[in-house]
């Protein structure tokens, strides 16, 4: 196997354990660790990369709207699953 297939395998692996943690990622509430290890595979992947830009804008405004914190988290938790299946829609 080589080290390009590895870091591929690598890389997919992390994708999934990105995306339960993207919005945590984005409101700096994950450990330092796991922290590092999301800005490193943003940097390497372009789908989580635009996910994150589109919630960090939604986050940016969704306090215009005034929501409960409780329904700011839906609707944030909510434009990530669309993104991410139009994101699935393109491979
Ligand atoms: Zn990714």
């Amino acid at each position: 196997m080589g080290a390009t297939t590895w870091r591929r395998i690598n890389a997919e692996r992390d994708h999934r354990w990105a995306q339960p943690r993207l919005s945590a990622y984005i409101e700096g509430d994950l450990p330092d660790r796991q922290e590092r290890r999301l800005g490193a595979h943003e940097e390497l992947c372009p789908e989580c990369a635009q996910l994150i830009r589109t919630l960090q804008a939604l986050i940016t405004a969704l306090p215009a709207l005034r929501l409960p914190p409780e329904a700011s988290f839906a609707i944030a938790e909510r434009t990530a699953e669309q993104v991410r299946a139009r994101i699935e829609e393109w491979d």
